[in-house]
């Protein structure tokens, strides 16, 4: 990756402080946006637009998400579109995200890895952890993420 860890979890915490969003969890991705002066939208897939989650199109400043998707799935794209957004920038494109299993170049990489720092800030997840016992489904709820982001986390944090 061309990003360090440090630096995409330094750009997480400074656009949360930034926007006025530190420690509020599940974070306020909307307002995150709107500072960015970014308009979320969700898309109503149809055939051609189904394998999609979310994309960014930078002229028009609007992030869409897949409204088909469950909430706590839009939450974490939309929270890797807002990376695209605060790593990536105007220079780079716009980008369609695509849900395929196969590898992921390392801008997804990195907007993925911003989007756990984002919604899941270390500090705060080792503390949730001990309090609800390393319960993922309790630790989604605290930050409106699937079980499936709060394993990959802990994984991450060597946790588990
Ligand atoms: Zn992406």
């Amino acid at each position: 990756m061309a990003l360090s860890r440090q630096q995409i979890r330094d750009a997480a915490t400074e656009l949360a402080i930034n926007a006025g969003v530190h420690d509020q969890f599940p974070v306020p991705l909307e307002r995150i946006a709107e500072y960015l002066d970014y308009q979320c939208l969700q898309f109503l897939p149809d055939d051609t637009t189904n394998k999609i989650s979310g994309a960014v199109n930078h002229q028009q400043r609007k992030i869409y998400v897949n409204g088909d998707d469950p909430a706590r799935r839009q939450m974490f794209t939309l929270a890797h579109e807002i990376g695209h957004v605060a790593l990536h920038g105007e220079v780079e494109g716009n980008f369609i995200d695509h849900r395929s299993p196969g590898p992921k170049t390392p801008k997804e990489l990195e907007a993925d890895m911003f989007a756990s720092e984002l919604l899941m800030p270390e500090f705060h997840f080792r503390s949730s952890w001990s309090e609800w016992d390393g319960v993922p489904s309790l630790i989604a709820t605290v930050y409106g993420v699937s079980e499936q982001a709060v394993k990959v986390r802990a994984k991450i944090l060597k946790l588990r």
